[in-house]
């Protein structure tokens, strides 16, 4: 049994496990994951780690003997199958119980996969564990052309990568745009082109109907609605994840898009917490509604906060959302939430990769998109989280520092 018991190693729980120590918090703390591997950054696997230019070593969110160093029990390869808040147990797929005074959940999310004819062949990847990206870097020598599903962050990172390996790729995706859900159409213009000037085929408002397989239960091709067949010796899927919370859900916990949780990250059921990827919470960055990240930044803010909740330290999830994405030589950089944006403004050209797009809402800036152009990140942050409103003329200048705009 465990003072606080924490399911799920990955960037939210390992971070929750390391501010309680943080805080001096001196009871037993186990962190239990069903990954066999310590807790580890997942931004670099479509990145440098899926390029082959990070070793799993420099991608590890602590050295192996960190956690033993502070007393925190690691326990990898343990899938939390029940909960039972009353009784305080959690009941392992091996039927074992493990107690606790108050658990925290940071499961984060399995990938959604597709559903159709052939969707179960072998060479067809998520991209969301270790286990994942050596499967797809295990296979990469024998592999000419790849099919990217979805254009969100992932894939496209994804894409570039391969792109990079001298594969030759192909975006499939099913809405008019890449990164629809996330960005504005002058950044999804942006990143459709470079890919395609990189040589990625990107087929946009694509609907795939089926993988055709072979004998060996390996996809060969992908059969879009049009009746085209696109060859693939492998197929990556990024299109999005399912919210990791059926045991929680079984036991009562409130839950729609994820596990409900309030600005101290408290779920519905008594003692239990829910941080990260799995946790649906009021953003200030959003007007309030309720909403999940998916972000680092949002796991390890949400695990300090549960932390110091914890502690008895008075704390509320309060923090601004940034993200970023690095593809070819662009490393974006966001801030705030672009989502419900009536007006936008471009500072700088995109033909000199070098621009930032300023989102408005009532004249507000509620949100940044800067490639290239970390200054403007930096000092839009403090614009965003004030919620300024600042003089357009100027803000369309890049010549002239964010902080330096009037308003
Ligand atoms: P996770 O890190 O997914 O950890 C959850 C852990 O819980 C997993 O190890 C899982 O196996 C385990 N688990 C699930 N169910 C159970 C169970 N029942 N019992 C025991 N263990 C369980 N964010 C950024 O900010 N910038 C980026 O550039 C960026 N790039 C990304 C690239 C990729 C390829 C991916 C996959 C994500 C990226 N993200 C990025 C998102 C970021 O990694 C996530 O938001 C973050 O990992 C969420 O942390 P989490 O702890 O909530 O979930």
């Amino acid at each position: 049994s465990y003072d606080i018991l924490i399911v799920g190693a990955g960037h939210a729980g390992a971070q929750a496990a390391i501010a309680l120590r943080q805080q001096k918090f001196d009871g037993t703390i186990g962190l239990m994951g069903n990954e066999k591997y310590a807790p580890y950054e997942r931004p670099p696997l479509s990145k440098e780690y899926l390029a082959g230019d990070k070793p799993f070593e420099r991608i590890m969110l602590r050295p192996e003997s960190f956690w033993g160093e502070r007393n925190i029990d690691l326990l990898t390869g343990c899938r939390v199958a029940k909960v039972d808040p009353v009784a305080k147990t959690v009941t392992l797929s091996t039927d074992d119980e493990v107690g606790y005074k108050k658990l925290i959940w940071a499961t984060g999310g399995s990938p959604r996969m597709m559903d159709c004819p052939g969707s179960q062949a072998r060479n067809i990847h998520a991209v969301r564990s270790r286990a994942d990206v050596d499967k797809i870097m295990a296979a990469l020598p024998s592999t000419e052309k790849v099919v990217v599903v979805g254009g969100g962050y992932i894939g496209l990172e994804a894409a570039a990568v391969l792109r990079k390996l001298g594969k030759t790729v192909t975006i499939v995706e099913s809405l008019d745009r890449v990164l629809s859900r996330v960005a504005g159409e002058t950044l999804s213009r942006f990143y459709e082109e470079e890919h395609r000037r990189q040589g990625v085929t990107v087929e946009l408002g694509a609907m795939i109907e089926a993988f055709e397989t072979n004998d060996d239960g390996m996809a060969t091709g992908v059969k879009l609605a049009d009746g085209r067949l696109l060859d693939a010796d492998m197929v990556i899927v990024g299109i999005g994840i399912i919210p990791e919370t059926g045991p929680l859900v079984a036991a009562g916990a409130a839950a729609g898009n994820g596990v409900d949780v309030d600005q101290t990250c408290r779920t519905s059921l008594n003692g239990v917490y829910a941080i990260g990827d799995c946790a649906a919470h009021s953003n200030r960055y959003a007007d309030g509604a309720h909403i999940r990240l998916e972000s680092v930044q949002n796991a390890n803010d949400q695990a300090k906060v549960a932390a110091l909740d914890i502690i008895g330290e008075e704390c509320e999830y309060d923090a601004v959302p940034w993200f970023w994405s690095n593809q070819y030589d662009l490393k974006l950089q966001t801030v705030g939430l672009s989502t419900g944006h009536d007006d936008y403004i471009v500072r700088g050209d995109p033909a000199d990769r070098s621009f930032s797009i300023v989102y408005l809402k009532d004249d507000k800036v509620i949100a940044l998109d800067c490639v290239n152009a970390t200054k403007d990140y930096v000092q839009g942050r403090k614009v965003v989280e004030g919620g300024l409103s600042l003089d357009k003329n100027q803000l369309a200048d890049p010549e002239i520092p964010i902080k330096e705009v009037e308003h």
